[in-house]
């Protein structure tokens, strides 16, 4: 089972139409492939599908699921944003997509005087800009207030999946704006855990940080994965592919991390429920399935 849940296409902010995702995942010897693009936001966004494009998108994902039913279990889903202050009334038109499963991230964690957002992974100079003008400077503040949006989504909305649970620490690449062995930054990372381990969500390792090289370690980092370990909380293995080349960069690293850390297996879903894949069966087939097999075409 060598799967991918979290990627990007054309209809969002990735580069490439969907069906070059799919020929790419069946050269590879991919057994499953789902789409998160990023959901419509009630505000602009260039990252972000717009809301015109859902049905489309959606349609889209359904014909090519059946089209290459024969060589790979295709899904579809959203990667959508926690957003407090609207997510009432988003809540329930997203339920009525009927999508395979879901992706909850925190990008958003406030607005500035103008009421643009602020996204936590945008550029570093934006990141800057923000903390200063919206925390005062105050990066605990902003730590705080992200992993309380991550715990409030993880009761809230009962994701499938959460998405890249520590990208905030992104920016530390460029300047030193916390210590991750801090005490109060452990706390945080401790009881948002101890809140997904009550829920039935999975945590994402997320490898795009490590390959873009924004990140010198996963997402989440390997003290964290250690914990997740210890609580015995589900795991999905996942590249946040934003173009065909992505889907599986960084798997080769982090399934012998994961392996190292102790973890015996990884979430997939089989089209009914998730299932544990074992690691080591993932790791033995890699090197088979990450040889190109001749090249299909449309
Ligand atoms: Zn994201
Ligand atoms: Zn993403």
């Amino acid at each position: 089972m060598l799967t991918n849940y979290h990627s990007h296409s054309n209809y969002c902010d990735g580069s490439n139409p969907l069906e070059d995702y799919i020929l790419e995942a069946i050269n590879l010897g991919f057994t499953g492939y789902g789409f998160s693009s990023h959901a419509p936001l009630p505000f602009a966004c260039q990252w972000a599908m717009p809301n015109n494009q859902i049905q489309d998108y959606l349609r889209r994902i359904d014909y090519l699921k059946n089209k290459w039913k024969e060589e790979l279990m295709i899904w579809k889903s959203l990667e959508i944003d926690y957003l407090p202050k609207i997510s009432d009334e988003r809540r329930e038109s997203l339920k009525q997509l009927a999508l395979d499963y879901t992706i909850g991230s925190v990008h958003f964690l406030d607005y500035f005087a103008d009421g643009t957002p602020w996204a936590i992974d945008d550029s570093h100079r934006k990141f800057k800009l923000g903390l200063d003008e919206i925390f005062q400077g105050d990066i605990q503040k902003v730590i705080k207030k992200y992993y309380q949006y991550i715990r409030k989504m993880v009761r809230e909305e009962q994701y499938t999946i959460i998405g890249h649970l520590d990208k905030i620490k992104m920016h530390n690449k460029y300047f030193p704006y916390f210590d991750e062995q801090e005490a109060w930054y452990k706390e945080e990372i401790d009881n948002t855990l101890n809140t997904i381990k009550i829920s039935s969500s999975f945590i994402e390792v997320n490898t795009r940080g490590w390959y873009k090289g924004k990140s010198k370690d996963l997402y989440p980092s390997t003290w964290i994965l250690e914990e997740i370990a210890k609580k015995e909380i589900p795991i999905v293995l996942n590249s946040d592919a934003h173009m065909p080349s992505e889907i599986s960069l960084g798997f080769d690293f982090a399934l012998e991390k994961l392996k190292t850390i102790g973890f015996q297996s990884l979430k997939n879903y089989n089209g009914i429920e998730w299932v544990d894949t074992p690691i080591e069966s993932i790791l033995n087939r890699t090197e088979k399935t990450f040889v190109y097999k001749e090249n299909i075409k449309r």
